[in-house]
């Protein structure tokens, strides 16, 4: 098969990817076997390729969005059909019996492994994955529009969980890129007042589409005080900034993987009166299925960006010099 494979890790414009030949994976005893059909570009792919993310696996095929075909099932793997659509997102794989995962809390396992990071990913004509950890998917939603919903839909979901947001709460977003304008939609859905502050034209008038209540630039102040801010953007200077933002007792999740540096903070203006920093790490699979019935409840939908696989360095590019609002997804035409 066709697959995308991270030479080493570079500034995406000298095209760290190159798309090799590799075999055909043979799923273990407990994987399925899956024919990509389309795959969603996440920042964290650009941290991968980058080398922010330091490399798991050597010459590792990136991507976490993926939607595809049953192609094949391993021994032991129960409850799944050849030619059932399936997704796959970025948490492969948790031992089930360390502490944390014993108290329902997956996504801090030390032994947590990730696709397209420890293990191959999607932007190839085939992967695999752990029956255990693939997702059922809504039928009626297509395949390039869920699998934006497969991260950034699923991590922004944790994300508004983590800051306990209260009913109609005044929610602030700082970024606008594919995980926040899908958090976005949920968190309007279910009643809360939506501030969207970010750059970019495209991104604002995006924000102001999906009905946020205010819309401005990164460093300013939104039209209310905050109950809950997300910081989507992985710029640390914007957490003084975010937290500035809350009122009494507003918590700011910070929701990427990799974060800039943060200034120092000043206690009395962003942190006194009980305003809390979090930070989100992955998700458990309890959130994945939570978002993903969400999400067809609520018709959440992702701006799609189709780009061919054959064109993903080009994705990666252009999400890094944020040409498009919305979400890249690529689609497979490496199978014939
Ligand atoms: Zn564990
Ligand atoms: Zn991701």
């Amino acid at each position: 098969m066709r697959a995308w494979s991270l030479v080493e890790p570079a500034p995406v414009e000298s095209r760290p990817l190159r798309l090799v030949e590799k075999p055909v994976p043979s799923p273990a005893p407990s994987e399925l076997l899956v024919h990509v059909r389309t795959c969603g570009v996440c920042r964290t792919d650009l941290h991968v390729a980058e080398g922010d993310l330091p490399p798991h696996k050597e010459h590792a095929t990136p991507g976490h969005e993926v939607v595809g075909d049953v192609a094949a099932l391993g021994a032991e793997v129960s409850g799944f059909e050849v030619g059932e659509r399936v997704g796959v997102a970025w948490l492969r794989s948790t031992d089930g019996t360390c502490r944390y995962c014993r108290r329902r809390a997956e996504n801090l396992c030390p032994a947590s492994r990730y696709t397209g990071w420890d293990a191959d990913g999607g932007y190839a004509e085939y992967t695999t994955v752990p029956a255990d950890f693939a997702y059922r998917l809504p039928a009626a939603v297509e395949d390039a529009a869920l699998s934006p919903l497969l991260c950034a839909g699923i991590i922004g979901y944790r994300a508004l969980l983590r800051t306990d947001l209260p009913e109609g709460g005044r929610l602030g977003l700082y970024g606008y890129g594919g995980s926040a304008h899908l958090c976005a939609q949920l968190a309007r859905a279910q009643g809360a007042r939506v501030h969207v502050l970010t750059r970019g034209e495209a991104a604002q008038a995006l924000a102001r589409e999906l009905g946020a209540v205010s819309v401005g630039g990164a460093h300013d102040a939104p039209a209310e005080p905050l109950d809950g801010a997300i910081l989507f953007a992985p710029v640390g200077d914007l957490v003084p900034t975010a937290l500035r933002a809350l009122d009494r007792g507003g918590v700011l999740a910070v929701a990427g993987i990799h974060l800039s540096d943060t200034p120092p903070l000043d206690y009395e203006h962003e942190l006194f009166y009980e305003k809390e920093l979090r930070s989100v790490t992955s998700n458990t699979r309890a959130n994945g299925r939570e978002f993903l019935r969400l999400a067809e409840r609520y018709d959440v939908r992702s701006t799609v960006h189709p780009y061919p696989m054959s064109r993903a360095p080009e994705a990666l590019a252009d999400l890094k010099a944020g040409r498009f609002d919305g979400a890249a997804v690529l689609v497979n035409d490496l199978s014939g």
